[in-house]
């Protein structure tokens, strides 16, 4: 019962976990904690150290990390929700506890494009944004966190209309291009009165994706300025390769690679980030449900990709799809901190894995195995249904 949301205080909970084996904060700044132990109240961080320095007792759950390394749970930027656990996108159930299983505790929309009869006119999809918000915020499959309620934004909507969107609970906009308005002009005044009222904003960067959605070039991208330039390597079809590093070098804003784009626009949007010392932009997402489907495991696929291919540090690459993400969309988790959501992911090197230990396997291009999930300081799964197996899985243990 720990993540309905029933209206009554919650049980008071202490999650104490030891004995992990390598604590990875999401931080850029710093990926690498040098503590073995992490106590959770009430399902946000309390303390974290190494065993001797914090107080582990009176735990109502403990954890046996096992040696296993924890990281915070991972967020994918972009997803393309509907209602409940379905995409219509596929006619499939259950995807987003596919993705549980592939380490994503946190789900950011870009938009519910795919439900079916959309509307697209502005009192009908200003109530599917709401609608969508609030049904995502009450259900929440295995623990997930959807943020969803994201808006396409379309030719004749006013300042008010923002407003009153702010108002009634919805802070992001879904991918700019995908409705009506595809020109910077609109784009950029649209934006603008999103910010003002507190709404984060995306755009569908590069060629179509399916059949009636268009092209949105850097012209359009920089013109508008949204806050999360939407999948950078394109979803799938990405711009030219000297629209892609202008984009790196001119905007500010995040610079989003997506599982479902061009894999060599992605290697080039890290490799620009990096030589441009911004690899603090770089968030991830998968864009699935979608034409190519989903990924349960596309966040780690992306992980593992990008470090081993484009030369960057698992720890690294861990904080694309934790803490980055989380700083730029203002998420209360994402990073091993105090106060913090409680959400982590217990991972350890595939079984039969060339590498070494996890971040070895990981720069050598293999998906870590995972062994545990929790949400807001609860358990939501063990051992992986998708990912290949760990070596080493960590126990929940009596007091
Ligand atoms: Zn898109």
């Amino acid at each position: 019962m720990a993540h309905e949301q029933t209206g009554q205080a919650p049980a008071p909970s202490r999650l104490v976990i030891h004995n992990i084996g390598l604590l990875l904060s999401g931080d850029i700044g710093n990926p690498i904690l040098d503590a073995d132990t992490l106590v959770a109240v009430n399902g946000k961080i309390a303390a974290v150290g190494k065993a001797k320095d914090v107080d582990t007792e009176n735990a109502t759950l403990r954890i046996d990390a096992n040696g296993t390394a924890l990281t915070p749970g991972l967020i994918d930027s972009h997803v393309q929700p509907v209602a409940g656990d379905w995409t219509p996108r596929q006619n499939q159930l259950g995807w987003i506890d596919s993705c549980l299983h592939g380490g994503v505790t946190t789900m950011v929309s870009a938009g519910e494009v795919h439900a079916p009869g959309r509307p697209k006119d502005i009192v009908g999809l200003k109530a599917m944004a709401i609608f969508a918000q609030r049904a995502f915020t009450a259900f929440r499959p295995g623990g997930v966190r959807v943020l969803a309620g994201a808006p396409v934004i379309e030719h004749g909507m006013v300042e008010e209309d923002f407003k009153e969107l702010a108002s009634a609970g919805v802070n992001i906009l879904g991918e700019i291009g995908l409705g009506s308005v595809k020109d910077g002009a609109t784009a950029q005044q649209m934006v603008s009165w999103a910010r003002k009222y507190g709404i984060q904003s995306t755009i569908h960067t590069g060629g179509p994706s399916i059949p009636g959605s268009g092209l949105i070039d850097k012209d359009v991208v920089l013109a508008a300025d949204p806050d999360v330039i939407g999948h950078i390597n394109g979803g799938h079809t990405a711009l030219p390769d000297d629209q892609i590093v202008t984009l790196c070098e001119r905007s500010p804003r995040a610079l989003e690679i997506v599982h479902n784009g061009n894999e060599r626009a992605a290697l080039l949007t890290v490799r620009t980030a990096s030589q441009l010392n911004r690899l603090r932009s770089v968030i991830l997402g998968t864009d699935c449900p979608a034409g190519s489907g989903v990924q349960p495991l596309g966040i780690v696929r992306m992980i593992s990709m990008l470090s081993s291919l484009g030369e960057i540090p698992a720890e690294v690459a861990v904080c694309f799809a934790t803490g980055n993400t989380a700083r730029q969309r203002k998420l209360d988790c994402g990073l091993i901190e105090v106060g913090r959501a409680a959400n982590f992911v217990f991972m350890d090197k595939a079984q039969h894995s060339a590498g070494k230990h996890l971040l070895d396997s990981i720069q050598k291009g293999d998906l870590p195995g995972i062994g545990m999930v929790a949400i807001d300081g609860v358990v939501s799964i063990q051992r992986s249904r998708n990912t290949p197996p760990a070596t080493r899985v960590p126990e929940v243990v009596k007091d």
